[in-house]
């Protein structure tokens, strides 16, 4: 067994597409590589419309983003939950405000101490 080729990424990163192409087409992994690479700018295409058409709904577009970032460095659930801000901003959209949590506020959205 032959060990799995390696110079995708480096190809990628310093070569140019010709090269790049070229090695692709006589390499095995490295076209499974591409394949990847393909699909994750298909999804990526998928999404950009999404985000032009519906710039409001950014609940979806950031929960989007976060199984992008997820998927892309292999992070866990587990180690967002460890970043109560992030977690929050994934399930709300925007980090949450003293006004968002119901307390009274002033118009520059300090809390009110009587
Ligand atoms: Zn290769």
């Amino acid at each position: 067994m032959k060990e799995k080729c390696t110079k995708y990424e480096a190809l990628f990163t310093f070569g140019n597409d010709e090269t790049l192409k070229e090695h692709v087409n006589s390499c095995k992994d490295c076209q499974k590589e591409q394949e990847v690479m393909d699909k994750v700018s298909e999804l990526l295409k998928e999404v950009r419309p999404y985000y032009k058409s519906k710039r409001h709904n950014v609940v979806k577009l950031k929960a989007a983003c976060a199984v992008f970032a997820i998927l892309l460095s292999g992070t866990t659930l587990g180690v967002i939950n460890l970043n109560t801000d992030i977690s929050e901003t994934i399930k709300y959209g925007t980090t949450l405000s003293a006004e968002d949590y119901g307390f009274p506020v002033d118009s520059y959205g300090f809390l009110m101490v009587e």
